[in-house]
Order: C-alpha cells, then sequence, then structure tokens
C-alpha cells in the first residue's frame, strides 16, 4: 500500500533519475513526506533553492534531506518537470495513453492537460479499488504532487488541485459535476456557474428553468472546493460524452430551443484566466483555445 504520492508516482513510473539530482546513500527521513529512506538528496539540491515556496508543508522542516520520490516530483526543468501536468494514477488497469509531450507517463501514470481530463473525471467518479491518486494542475506553476494524498478504494476522497485539497465523496462529485455539465449544455459560462451567477441576458424563458433547477442544486456547494473543481474539469469537446455519462437523472436542459441560438457570446467558453508554465508549456497545438 501507497502512503506517499510522490513515492507512488515516482515508483509507477519507473523510479526516473535525474543526472541533476544525486542520490546518496544516506539514511534519513524525508523533509517532504516524513517517510524513513535509505538513500536520500540533500535539500540544497531541492527545497532549499528559493524557488520553492511551500516550506509551510513540509512534513520535517528540520531535515535537510528529501527521498528520491520527493526530490524528483519538486525539482526538474521544462518538460523534465512533472509539476506542469495533472497526473491521475492507479494500478487496477491499463490507462488511455498520455499527453504524447509528458516524459514520464507510463500504463499505470497517466500524465494530460486541460484538453483531456476525461480519466480524472472517470477516476473521481468511480475511483478503483486500491490505491490510487488525482492531482490537477490547474496553473501549472504550482506543485501538486508532493501534497497529494494518496486515497485507497471508494470512499471519500481529497485531491490535490495547486493549493487546494479537495474532499468529496464520489456521489457528491457525481452530483455536483452532472449539474455543472447540464448548465454548460445549456450555454452558461463556467464563470456563471461557480459563482451561481447568470449574467444579464442569459435568462431567458427556455434558459429560467434550466438555471433554477440545475443551479438550486448546486446553491448549497456555491463557494466550495469541490464546485471549483468540476466547473474546471470539463471542456465543450467532451461534454456530449460527460452528458451521457455522468449528466443528472432528471433530463432537464437536456434539450434546451435555442441552445446554439447566440446564447454564448464569443470566447464565452474560455475558462478563467491562466497563467502559462513558461517556453516549455505542455500545448496541444494550437486548435484548442486553452492553456494546455
Ligand atoms: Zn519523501
Amino acid at each position: 500500500m501507497y502512503t506517499s504520492g510522490p513515492v507512488m508516482v515516482w515508483e509507477l513510473a519507473g523510479r526516473p533519475r535525474r543526472a541533476s539530482l544525486p542520490a546518496e546513500p544516506v539514511p534519513a527521513a524525508c523533509a517532504m513526506c516524513g517517510r524513513h529512506a535509505t538513500e536520500t538528496v540533500h535539500v540544497k539540491h531541492t527545497i532549499a533553492g528559493k524557488s520553492f515556496t511551500d516550506q509551510y508543508l513540509l512534513s520535517l522542516p528540520d531535515s535537510n534531506r528529501t527521498c528520491y520520490a520527493c526530490a524528483w516530483a519538486c525539482t526538474g526543468k521544462g518538460m523534465d518537470q512533472v509539476r506542469m501536468w495533472t497526473i491521475v494514477a492507479r494500478t487496477d488497469r491499463t490507462l488511455p495513453p498520455s499527453n504524447p509531450k509528458a516524459a514520464f507517463a507510463t500504463e499505470h501514470v497517466h500524465f494530460t492537460s486541460r484538453a483531456d481530463m476525461r480519466l480524472v473525471v472517470d477516476t473521481l467518479a468511480n475511483p478503483p479499488d486500491g490505491d490510487w491518486l488525482v492531482c490537477v494542475a490547474e496553473s501549472g506553476q504550482k506543485h501538486t504532487l508532493p501534497y497529494a494524498r494518496v486515497n485507497h478504494g471508494r470512499g471519500r476522497w481529497k485531491v490535490r488541485m495547486d493549493a487546494l485539497d479537495i474532499v468529496a465523496t464520489p456521489e457528491q462529485f457525481r452530483h455536483v459535476f452532472g449539474h455543472v455539465i447540464r448548465l454548460r449544455a445549456a450555454g452558461f459560462t463556467p464563470e456563471e456557474i461557480e459563482t451561481l451567477t447568470p449574467a444579464v441576458g442569459r435568462l431567458t424563458a427556455d434558459t429560467l428553468p434550466v438555471w433554477q433547477h440545475h443551479a438550486g442544486e448546486l446553491t448549497p456547494w456555491r463557494g466550495s472546493p469541490l464546485l471549483h473543481l468540476a466547473v474546471f474539469l470539463p471542456n465543450k469537446e467532451h461534454l456530449d460524452e460527460y452528458l451521457t455519462l455522468y449528466g443528472p437523472a432528471d433530463q432537464l436542459g437536456c434539450a434546451v430551443p435555442g441552445r446554439d441560438a447566440g446564447l454564448g457570446r464569443p470566447g464565452s467558453d474560455r475558462p478563467q484566466e491562466l497563467v502559462g508554465p513558461g517556453p516549455h508549456r505542455a500545448g496541444d497545438g494550437d486548435d484548442y483555445p486553452v492553456l494546455f
């Protein structure tokens, strides 16, 4: 059973090594995850640097060693690092292909971007038995893997999304995600859904009952990390697939007349402004209007 997110992903990725990250046979407790390791890396190569700003999240801030997995998870440059990726790790089955630019993908570690969050949604809605992990890169700038929880089985889970910890049950996720995608399908923007505040003029005789029903279901979740995640995940390209798999049993809003007749203003499907991960960002080409 895995207890450390970095260890799980590093081992399932085939224990990759970096020439720039010298491991030494120095037994120590890891400053990041707190585990004892026989082979460790001095923190001067990892978290002692000025660019590491999450010192308050360390398990053992007084240790000057990190285990190799944690060192690997929080270092690297450009495509050699992992923080720009959303990661799914699970061992119950062979996972779908990762983004082709992801250097460390294997059959049990899936690296993806906002362009395709389907395995993330699938895993959060229907977690596997056994160990699994999800961490979501929202900005691509924050380390998420070092602070990602390894979940065990199908109960309440915890996932890391930038600096947020999101805790929910699979049932709660399916509920919130289902109503979010129904509102997206009716033409409401991610911002409108997350704030539960439709733009002036968006509500018509057709859309008002759709809004009232699904936004009503989401009202208890206003301001919650779970609603933030559920709004972040779906993109237009996979909306129909999501509706088939996760649309709520009540079909209100399934076929709104005029859905495609000017309800959405140009650009209204664009997600919240994001900061790119720099010149080595993992682009999927110019045909996709979001960061990755
Ligand atoms: Zn560690």
